[in-house]
């Protein structure tokens, strides 16, 4: 190495002594005659000093021109810093370094935007940090997520080998086996007019490496979903994704439980509690109104349903007699909500086919609400006593089919929890992390379009033993082998025990699911072949990795935590990717391109 010490290791012990230090140049201040220069690598930085009554003036003025993020070599003498000029905020703030040679190793040209201010940086609009990804690395919060994700990685890789598992890699060219998400395309030149796939998860791989008797797989998964970006989702990503042969669901509860418990105290020294409880979708939804839920606080929704059955208030008991169901929630302290907050929150109950919203509003000992007056005494006081109001309180209704009515309680309720946190009424610890296993999914939904079923998690999912019956008489009684993984509101993965014996998942295929059997065989025909030759008994779950990293780094988007992510402009920051091709590229390729109107 050209250096003797990185930028954060000198201290007290090495003064006295001769070290060579490499890095950019952070900051420059120009005191009294003379510069201060902080030089920083990705361990910290050590403030150096030119004293021009040492050095040439030659060198003086060579570092006199220095700019931001100039690269250079000092060495110098390790000396103490002059009384009350401790840096206490920096490692190697009781030290500096006398320079007595200087190398420019590069010049940096005018930053676009200054990487020494955290501060100022995060200012900078997300888009110019993007584009100059390079620069935005080096800042000391991404430069430490980078680090965290690799700590991360490892400690997976050592993990999953401790419990006897193989690393196998999957093709990234695949076939479209359209079920969930768009896929990316590949033209296949040897095949003109055919296209390989990108995988949105290795999954048919995993299950056919069974059959081979791999027993224990995983990989950290490269997956392809050619979705809309939003802040939680990126189109290329990283999953740890992993089967087993001959286990059960406890079998995989226990080795994520493990895997979680030592990549927390990997990455952030914290013992997280083990087991992790456990709910059924059905309570997450009836008590959250969400299959993901935020358990870290309580505002739990309340089933009014046999309250308001003889209602003469129409919109519950209608609603009630429709088959639907009543639920309420009451946002503590949350009557002061602005006319703005109460229309946000009329809005996502629109969004879900709701005509409106009711609510309450309690204040100055007062229920102001029109819908009050047509309550009976009795119903006024179910409602007082199953959501205990008080003064303050804001109560806010749901009357329709469960789990719409569950629904837009459940984005309601975590509106709730942002504005009671921004006003200062909740607050959660950032070192707080609630883990969950959300179990016991209906195996199928329906789709009102298109007159269907389709798999709640995927196709390849086993029904719980005792409702096989069901299949064909009541499919949406049907539970699933299906599990989630959550931590604090975030579905950070989720898998299931697999269908392994070819005959019930071609019923469900054909029959529960109703794909054409050519389809059937086109897409899925290779691994229901390799199920006819001895299929074990498997199961298995994929962790989004990236979204993992983000919780652990607390960072807000997953792009903070992905060396070079995608964002919704990708074609205008980095006008590289994705390119056009040239006619005769195309040709080799066999195509010819059309662009069409926007749908
Ligand atoms: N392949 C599934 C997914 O990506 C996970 C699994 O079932 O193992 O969601």
């Amino acid at each position: 190495m050209k250096r003797t010490h990185h930028c954060n290791e000198l201290r007290p012990l090495n003064i006295g002594q001769t070290a060579t230090l490499t890095g950019w140049v952070h900051s420059r201040r120009d005191l009294g005659g003379v510069i201060f220069i902080d030089v920083r690598d990705r361990e910290g930085r050590t403030q150096t000093v030119f004293d021009p009554s040492d050095l040439s003036k030659e060198l003086f003025d060579q570092a006199g021109a220095l700019r931001s993020e100039c690269v250079i070599e000092v060495t110098g003498k390790v000396r103490q810093r002059p009384e009350g000029t401790n840096n206490a905020k920096i490692p190697t703030g009781e030290v500096e370094l006398l320079v007595e040679s200087l190398k420019v190793l590069n010049i940096a040209e005018v930053l676009p935007f200054p990487v020494d201010d955290p501060e100022i940086t995060a200012k900078v609009n997300e888009e110019l940090r993007l584009q100059y990804r390079f620069l935005d690395l080096r800042r000391p919060e991404l430069a430490r997520n980078l680090r965290v994700r690799s700590k991360v990685a490892i400690a997976t890789r050592s993990f999953m080998d401790e419990q006897g598992f193989l690393e196998v890699e999957t093709p990234t060219l695949f076939k479209s086996t359209p079920e969930g998400a768009r896929e990316f395309v590949v033209p296949a030149r040897m095949s003109p007019g055919l296209f390989y796939a990108l995988p949105q998860s290795p999954q048919q791989f995993k299950q056919i490496l069974m059959v081979s008797g791999v027993e224990r797989y995983f990989q950290l998964a490269r997956c392809y979903r050619d979705e809309d970006l939003r802040a939680d989702r990126q189109p290329e990503f990283t999953q740890i994704d992993i089967e087993m042969s001959f286990i059960e669901r406890e079998d995989i509860y226990a080795l994520i439980e493990g895997m979680l418990h030592r990549l927390w105290k990997v990455a952030l020294n914290k013992d997280i509690p083990l087991p992790f409880p456990r709910i059924t979708y059905a309570e997450a939804m009836n008590r959250f109104g969400i299959d993901k839920p935020d358990t870290r606080f309580a505002m739990e929704l309340v089933d009014m349903t046999d309250d308001f059955r003889a209602s003469t208030f129409k919109v519950f008991s209608g609603a009630i007699a429709n088959g639907g169901v009543v639920k309420a929630l009451n946002a503590k302290g949350l009557a002061c909500a602005t006319q703005g907050q109460i229309e946000t929150m009329t809005e996502y109950a629109k969004s879900f086919g709701a005509k409106g919203l009711a609510f309450i509003k309690v204040e100055g000992g007062e229920w102001k609400s029109p819908i009050v007056k047509f309550f009976s005494e009795a119903e006024k006081s179910a409602l007082k006593t199953k959501l205990a109001i008080e003064e303050g309180d804001l109560i806010l209704f749901a009357a329709d089919q469960w789990t719409n009515a569950c629904e837009i309680l459940g984005k309601i309720r975590l509106y709730c929890a942002d504005v009671l946190k921004a006003q200062g009424k909740l607050t959660i610890p950032s070192d707080r992390f609630d883990f969950l296993w959300v179990v016991d999914f209906p195996l199928l939904s329906f789709d009102k379009e298109q007159n269907r079923w389709y798999s709640s998690h995927h196709p390849f999912t086993a029904p719980v033993e005792e409702d096989i019956p069901l299949l064909k008489s009541d499919p949406k009684k049907v539970r699933g082998q299906h599990y989630d993984i959550v931590v604090n509101g975030v579905e950070l993965g989720g898998g299931s025990i697999r269908i392994h014996q070819p005959d019930v998942q071609k019923t469900v295929f054909e029959e529960v699911l109703q794909i054409p059997p050519d389809m059937v065989k086109a897409r899925f025909g290779y691994m229901l072949n390799a199920f006819r030759f001895g299929a074990p008994p498997h199961g298995g779950i994929a962790l989004g990795f990236d979204r993992l990293i983000a919780i652990l780094c607390g960072a807000s988007s997953l792009r903070d935590v992905i060396a070079f992510p995608k964002t919704a402009k990708a074609p205008d920051l980095r006008p590289d990717s994705p390119c056009t091709f040239q006619p005769r590229q195309l040709r080799y390729l066999h195509l010819e391109i059309q662009v069409g109107k926007k749908e």
